[in-house]
């Protein structure tokens, strides 16, 4: 039996049913989870073998039936909760776009949702408009829920979506929204379907808590929701409002969160239905379904505590009860979850370049040397606030000077955690054909740590302990922090014979692509999208040097080439310059081998 280093990354943690290592020590993907027959995994170094003659690195490989089985056992979730619990409603899901708005993503969810009546959430005009199209193709129930603030062409084209036939829900973000939408219908002559916003006191704690609580950015409180059904009441348009959302943010920690949110928002929904006499049938209870990135089931900010099934039942529980409570019927159910719907789908492959041992600094402060310093920063006397000089400062500049000490220490200590794990090991620096401001830019952002493993030769041990460098010119370009605390990841040495060497960056298939920037104009990866039997459908290369020079308004013609032309002629040297400028501007600007066409061959 081979030996498996799969562990070393937790694989079986966050990968199980979909991620595995096989006999040749190549990661593999099962697009069928639990219900794979042997013989039906995917050997991703294969695909990166086919698909490296036809698209550049870096590269996202797709696989659409993980889609296709997240949203089965989504659907298989609820309604066993629903069976379960005596729930006497449906439940009917939406995908939100902005989570990961490529045609093919939203194509596939409509494709696959068919039967489950499954629509999708938009959060402004632009994605507005791709669901608009893509939802002529899905059940004519699905719902086209509209979020996001509004003006009045936002409210406009979702009249239109209405007109069109299709079932498009205006979520009201604020209560100026109404003014608007009873224009714009008045105007057009369509009647609208109308969702409020709740803005909970429900909070989650950590990174994604901003969203919720009465500090939140979106949403109405209670009493708002009120006022607008009495105002619609009066205006006798109080058959528009049919449904209440909310959202609390992403990457909900725990089922307790959950149930809370559900009940507190139930509570409004019964209000509405009772005291206000609103005909409600939908509550919309948004995303937040949580993705376990490093296998701990911790709730921490990368991972949480349960399960697709604690989560639905959580829902369908606390709904359950509070409407019974209230003899209110029960509700449709609708959720919009995203991150858990597409992160499994994606995963970046990057391509190692060289690997280098990081110099040991002689200079470099002991480790004892450090400690001290900690120490000595700490126990300084005004930090603890009897400091009479301290308190008679004004309290704002008293608090930013604590934070700037909080800072200096929290420096310290990472030296000090460097260099006590540099007194052991070698460190070395991988650098990857990568940018990590276009591929995994919540690496940078917000810390976000996704799984990270060498796609082949999991049956030999990595003995380089690695931190991954890349392509920009910038100190934030480099990733050392990895998922269970770890400040290193084990890679092989690189070894030219054995082919180019891969790391692949996993359940990476969430907002990733969105959000992506284009440092030093880097952009985009190409896209692999592979069948379930590891065939490539298709293979697109990533954003061209000329389709990023253009986004920063240059004319790649008028402004570049033409610009070029003129001085090289000058030189007489266009006839060499022109081929090296236009297979420049026509490659993606990430490293290539690229070989320079000898003058007069071509
Ligand atoms: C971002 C967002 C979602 C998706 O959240 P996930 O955490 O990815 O599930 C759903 N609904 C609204 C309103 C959002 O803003």
């Amino acid at each position: 039996m081979a030996r498996n280093y799969g562990g070393l990354y937790n694989i079986a943690r966050w990968g199980e049913p979909y991620f595995t290592v096989n006999q040749d020590g190549h990661l593999c993907v099962n697009t069928h989870g639990d219900q794979r027959e042997s013989g039906q995994e995917i050997d991703v170094l294969h695909v990166i073998q086919a698909a490296k003659d036809s698209v550049q690195f870096p590269m996202i490989l797709r696989f659409p039936g993980l889609l296709k089985h997240h949203l089965d056992s989504l659907h298989t979730a609820f309604d066993n909760a629903i069976k379960n619990t005596g729930y006497m409603a449906r439940y009917q899901g939406v995908f939100p776009v902005k989570v990961n708005q490529n045609k093919a993503i939203i194509q596939d969810f409509v494709h696959f949702g068919h039967g489950y009546n499954y629509g999708l959430e938009a959060g402004s005009k632009p994605e507005l408009l791709i669901a608009m199209s893509c939802l002529t193709k899905a059940n004519s129930k699905a719902f086209l829920v509209c979020n996001g603030y509004k003006d009045a062409e936002y409210v406009a084209l979702a009249l239109s979506a209405r007109a069109m036939g299709l079932n498009a829900i205006i979520v009201m973000e604020m209560e100026e929204e109404l003014d608007i939408i009873i224009d714009q219908s008045n105007k057009l002559g369509v009647d609208p379907v109308v969702g409020v916003r709740a803005k909970l006191l429900t909070k989650i704690p950590g990174h994604f808590g901003s969203t919720a609580g009465k500090h939140g950015k979106f949403g109405l409180p209670a009493k708002k929701i009120y006022e607008v059904a009495n105002r619609l009441r009066h205006l006798e348009k109080l058959q528009w409002l049919k449904l209440l959302h909310f959202h609390i943010g992403s990457m909900i920690p725990s089922t307790e969160i959950v149930s809370k949110a559900a009940t507190e928002a139930a509570d409004i929904y019964c209000t509405l239905v009772n005291e206000y006499g609103a005909r409600m049938d939908t509550l919309d209870c948004g995303g937040g379904l949580g993705v376990d990135y490093d296998g701990t089931r911790s709730g921490s900010d990368m991972s949480v505590a349960y399960g697709l099934e604690e989560y639905a039942s959580s829902i369908v529980q606390a709904v359950r009860v509070k409407c019974e409570d209230n003899g209110v019927d029960h509700p449709v159910l609708c959720t919009e979850s995203g991150r858990a719907m597409v992160s499994h789908h994606s995963m970046i492959i990057l391509e190692a370049l060289s690997a280098i041992p990081e110099p040991k600094d002689d200079e470099e402060t002991t480790p004892e040397e450090l400690q001290a310093m900690i120490d000595d920063l700490s126990s300084k006397k005004w930090l603890k606030g009897d400091d009479d000089a301290a308190v008679a400062k004004p309290m704002s500049s008293h608090a930013a000077e604590i934070k700037e000490h909080g800072i200096e220490i929290y420096k310290v200590a990472k030296k000090l955690a460097k260099s006590v794990m540099a007194k052991e090991t070698t460190i070395y620096n991988y650098h990857m054909n990568l940018s990590i401001f276009s591929l995994v830019p919540d690496c940078w952002g917000i810390q976000q740590l996704f799984p990270m493993m060498p796609v082949s030769r999991l049956h030999e041990r990595p003995t380089n302990m690695a931190t991954l460098i890349d392509l920009t010119c910038d100190s934030d370009g480099k990733v050392e922090k990895f998922i269970r605390g770890a400040q290193t990841l084990p890679l092989h040495p690189l070894d030219p014979k054995l082919g180019g060497y891969y790391v692949a960056v996993l359940l990476s298939g969430a907002y990733q692509e969105a959000l992506s920037s284009k440092h030093n104009l880097f952009g985009g990866p190409s896209i692999v999208r592979v069948d379930e039997s590891g065939g490539i459908v298709t293979a697109d290369l990533g954003a061209t040097t000329e389709e990023l020079i253009s986004t920063m308004r240059y004319d790649v013609n008028q402004d570049i080439l033409d610009v070029i032309h003129e001085r090289a002629e000058e030189h007489g040297v266009w006839k060499m310059v022109g081929e090296i400028v236009k297979a420049g501007l026509t490659t993606m600007p990430y490293l290539i081998e690229y070989q320079v066409p000898l003058p007069g061959t071509a």
